[in-house]
């Protein structure tokens, strides 16, 4: 029976504490927020270089790339990205390739995926990366990666919705890893044993491994969780970021040359409509009374037909009973039509249902009993009796006591009686954190609701939207991990190259001043900004 328990294996063990911070401080580059992606440019801004690596596990498979990387052979990855126009010329080949490169995803992303799991949709086995990291302390900027999310590992910390740890994530183990730790490294230290192959790991192992992840590599000291983010404007040297610590409260300032935009396109729920309000209003221990599992009525109303509402209805235990109102249109199916009963049984099993539904029998002639939750045990559900759809149905009453009545399909008007709503029809990001001005620059009009689509238009001419401000992370519209490395690796590029430009600067003036005063060059903090 499903049941929550905590997100994470010891928590304590892996946050970092870090000293009070207070007033003013400045670093040369702020992150806003702690999920993969600004994890993974945290691993990079602190001198972890990438290097094509052909010689380890040979060439790489696709020999046109092979080719264009080998021209910079030897030379940081970031050579090969120096602007847009130069990572273009790495992948116009992609469309026609005989490998299969994403077509969804920005060509930048789809570079560092391949090079890191080339062939990954392909082939099974050991993951023969294509990159090799070097160290070059030397090189790396100080950075702050600020994140609301009570660990690192941002939305895979976060349970806005409240579903079973436990359930399968879409994505099998090895496209969550990130560079310098694996999530198959992770997940030996954890089991004791190396994933099996194409395992879909659990949600509580995913975010295991992304907490764990700053003190595996080293970065753990520039990763602050628990923070708001909420103002940022530019000001003459770079931009002002107000900071809020989500337990006490305190606020803080950072100053920094450059932005990276990380926070994200899933960190808040649509909330229900005002229909609902009589439900949402009703005291609390009156909800907690009838919601509870023994004793009184029992019922979920789960609205959703994506994945959020299966994991919901997945989570449910099997003696609560579920009525399902759900969007139904072939012209756009749910993503769940997309699960194959082998891979995704559980997602494939509730899709089915769905469909039953738009028969008119979702609750006739149940083929199996259960589901089956990939790492858990298997969750029965009788579902003949415990589970009714309706597709396209309205909700067109609803009382304090949980009475609702519904408009079906067919124009006929039901009543039924709930204990819980569950209203998952999407998630949604903001950059209400970033002043108006900032706002319009980068493109991003609507303030509250950020997706896919938003900054796609001008993350595709560069991640670097507009000077100073990058984009990484599924704000790019790419939302899976296995493409996070992309757009930090340029962003990544950019700052470090910027930041040597400048320290070469600010000695060759330390050096003309010295002798203009006959004193020793002063030294600046290294990567640090210098705020007029
Ligand atoms: C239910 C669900 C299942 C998913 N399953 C998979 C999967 O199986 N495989 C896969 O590859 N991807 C999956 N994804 C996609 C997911 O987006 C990526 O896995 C990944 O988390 C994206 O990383 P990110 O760093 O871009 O953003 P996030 O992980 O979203 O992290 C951004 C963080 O920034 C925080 N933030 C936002 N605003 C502020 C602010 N003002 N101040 C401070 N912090 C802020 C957010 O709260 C969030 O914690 C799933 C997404 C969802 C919602």
């Amino acid at each position: 029976m499903p049941h929550r328990r905590p997100s994470q294996y010891s928590s304590s063990e892996v946050s970092h504490q870090h000293p009070e911070i207070s007033g003013v401080r400045t670093t040369n580059t702020v992150v806003v927020g702690n999920g993969p992606a600004a994890l993974c440019l945290s691993y990079l801004l602190h001198g972890n270089i990438p290097f094509y690596d052909p010689v380890t596990h040979g060439p790489h498979p696709d020999p046109v790339l092979h080719k264009k990387l080998s021209k910079t052979l030897g030379k940081p990855l970031f050579y090969a990205l120096d602007t847009p126009q130069q990572s273009e010329r790495l992948t116009d080949h992609f469309p026609a390739s005989n490998l299969s490169y994403s077509t969804q995803a920005l060509p930048l992303n789809a570079l560092l995926d391949t090079l890191q799991r080339p062939n990954a949709d392909t082939e099974l086995g050991e993951v023969k990366g294509r990159l090799r990291w070097e160290k070059w302390p030397q090189k790396s900027v100080e950075h702050m990666v600020l994140g609301s999310a009570p660990d690192a590992g941002g939305q895979w910390t976060e349970d806005p919705v409240s579903t079973n740890w436990d359930i399968g994530t879409l994505s099998y183990s090895e496209m969550f890893s990130l560079p310098g730790y694996t999530f198959p490294e992770h997940y030996r230290r954890l089991h004791k044993k190396l994933p099996p192959e194409l395992v879909r790991p659990t949600r509580r192992d995913v975010s295991s491994y992304y907490a764990a992840y700053p003190r595996a590599v080293g970065i753990a000291s520039a990763v602050y969780s628990n923070v708001y983010v909420k103002r940022i404007s530019r000001n003459q040297g770079g931009f002002t970021v107000q900071v809020q610590r989500r337990k006490t409260g305190e606020i803080f300032v950072v100053l920094c040359r450059h932005l990276v935009l990380a926070s994200g396109i899933f960190s808040y729920t649509i909330p229900p409509p005002p229909i609902f309000l009589p439900l949402l209003q009703r005291p609390k221990m009156q909800r907690s009374h009838t919601d509870g599992s023994s004793g009184g009525h029992n019922t979920v109303l789960v609205i959703g037909s994506g994945f959020t509402a299966a994991d919901v209805i997945l989570s449910t235990p099997p003696n609560k009973r579920i009525i399902h109102i759900y969007k139904w249109n072939p012209d756009r199916p749910s993503p769940l039509k997309g699960c194959h009963p082998q891979a995704y049984p559980e997602y494939a099993e509730i899709y089915r249902r769905m469909k039953l539904g738009t028969l008119g029998t979702s609750t006739q002639n149940p083929r199996s009993p259960h589901t089956e939750h990939p790492g858990s045990a298997p969750v029965m559900r009788d579902w003949e009796t415990t589970y009714q759809g309706f597709p396209n149905a309205q909700v067109i009453a609803v009382s304090g006591d949980g009475k609702i009545k519904l408009l079906t399909i067919d124009e006929e008007v039901i009543e039924r009686e709930i204990t819980e709503l569950k209203y998952c029809v999407g998630r949604r990001g903001s950059l209400g954190y970033l002043s108006t001005d900032l706002r319009k620059e980068v493109g991003a009009l609507d303030v509250a609701w950020v997706s896919a689509d938003t900054l796609r238009r001008r993350v595709e001419t560069g991640v670097e939207v507009v000077p100073g401000v990058f984009v990484i992370g599924s704000l790019t519209g790419d939302s899976l991990v296995r493409y996070v490395a992309g757009a930090c690796t340029y962003a990544a590029g950019k700052i470090l190259k910027e930041s040597e430009d400048r320290k070469a600067l600010a000695a060759q003036h330390a050096g003309a001043a010295a002798t203009a005063t006959g004193k020793s060059p002063g030294s600046e903090t290294p990567g640090s900004c210098v705020i007029s």
